[in-house]
C-alpha cells in the first residue's frame, strides 16, 4: 500500500468513525498504541481502567466497591463495568469514533457490547489482539511508569520520559501503580487467562479478531495495528458477516442493556 493510499485510508477513517477494541493481557501495550491511535484517526479513547481510576480518586460509590478489588489485580463485576460503559458510550465524543482499551475483559461483557452495538446499529469495525508472553508481561509491568494525569504510560528502559521521572506532555509526577508489582501482576495474568481469553475466543468466532505480535518495538507493532486497520476498512466481507450476526443474535441482549 503507498503513502498516498494510507493516508486517503486515514482520510476516509476519520470519516467513518471507526469503533475498534484493543484486547491483550495487562502489560501488552495497549495504552500505548491507543494513545497514538486516538491522534491519528481522532478517536475517543475509552479506558476502563483510568475510568475506574479516577472513580477511586474521586472517592465514589463506584470507585470504593472497585478500589479493593483492583489492587487485588481482580476484575470489578460486569454489572458495574456495563452500567458505567453505558453511559460512557453515550457521550457525544464517542460518535466521531472510538477505541476501547481494558473492556471487554470477559465473554458477559464482550456479548453485552456486541449486543448494544449491534441494536445502535454501529457495529465494531475490528478488535486487535496484542499477543505477548507471562514473563514479558512481568518485566513491562514491574518497570511501567505512569501518568496520574493524562495516563500516558512510560517503562523505565523501554520508553523513558525525557525527564526522569515527570510526564513528557503535562510535566506530573509518573507513578508507579499499586497493581503493578510482581504478586499482583501474576493475579491479573491469571485473570486474563481465565476470563479474558473467552471474550478473545467469542470475536474470534464471529470473526472479527485480527491477532498482532506485540513484542516487537512499540512502533513496529503501530505499523502493523494501522494495516490491520486499513485492512478492516477495505474488506468489506467478514465484517459484515459478523455484523448480521451479531445482529441478529444479540439484539434482545442488546435491548435488556438499554432498558
Ligand atoms: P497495557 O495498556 O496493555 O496494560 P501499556 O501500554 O501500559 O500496556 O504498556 C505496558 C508497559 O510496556 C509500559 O511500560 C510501556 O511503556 C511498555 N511497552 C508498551 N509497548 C511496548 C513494546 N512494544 N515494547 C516494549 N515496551 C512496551
Ligand atoms: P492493565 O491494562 O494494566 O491490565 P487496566 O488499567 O486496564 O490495567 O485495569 C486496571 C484494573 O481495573 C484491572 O486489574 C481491574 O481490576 C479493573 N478493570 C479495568 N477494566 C475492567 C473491566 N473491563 N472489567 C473489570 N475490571 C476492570
Amino acid at each position: 500500500m503507498s503513502v498516498i493510499d494510507l493516508r486517503r485510508l486515514t482520510g476516509v477513517a476519520r470519516q467513518q468513525a471507526l469503533r475498534i477494541v484493543l484486547i491483550g493481557p495487562p502489560g501488552a501495550g495497549k495504552g500505548t498504541q491507543a494513545a497514538t491511535l486516538k491522534e491519528r484517526y481522532g478517536l475517543a479513547h475509552v479506558s476502563t481502567g483510568d475510568m475506574l481510576r479516577e472513580e477511586v480518586r474521586r472517592q465514589s460509590p463506584l470507585g470504593s466497591q472497585a478500589r479493593a478489588l483492583m489492587a487485588a489485580g481482580k476484575l470489578v463485576p460486569d454489572a458495574l463495568i456495563l452500567d458505567m460503559m453505558a453511559q460512557r458510550l453515550q457521550q457525544p465524543d464517542v460518535s466521531r469514533g472510538f477505541l476501547l482499551d481494558g473492556f471487554p475483559r470477559s465473554r458477559a461483557q464482550g456479548e453485552a457490547l456486541v449486543a448494544m452495538l449491534a441494536a445502535q446499529k454501529q457495529p465494531l469495525h475490528t478488535v486487535v489482539q496484542l499477543d505477548l508472553q507471562d514473563e514479558e508481561i512481568v518485566r513491562r509491568l514491574s518497570l511501567r511508569r505512569s501518568c496520574p494525569a493524562c495516563g500516558r504510560v512510560y517503562h523505565l528502559h523501554s520508553n523513558p520520559p525525557t525527564l526522569h521521572g515527570l510526564c513528557d506532555a503535562d510535566g506530573s509526577a509518573l507513578v508507579h501503580r499499586e497493581d503493578d508489582n510482581e504478586v499482583t501482576i501474576r493475579t491479573r495474568l491469571s485473570v486474563f487467562h481465565e476470563q479474558t481469553e473467552p471474550v478473545i475466543e467469542f470475536f474470534r468466532s464471529i470473526g472479527l479478531l485480527r491477532r498482532v505480535d506485540a513484542s516487537l518495538p512499540i512502533d513496529h507493532v503501530e505499523h502493523l495495528v494501522e494495516r490491520l486497520i486499513q485492512g478492516a476498512l477495505t474488506k468489506s466481507s467478514p465484517l459484515r458477516t459478523s455484523r448480521r450476526l451479531a445482529v441478529s443474535k444479540y439484539r434482545s441482549l442488546g435491548r435488556s442493556l438499554r432498558g
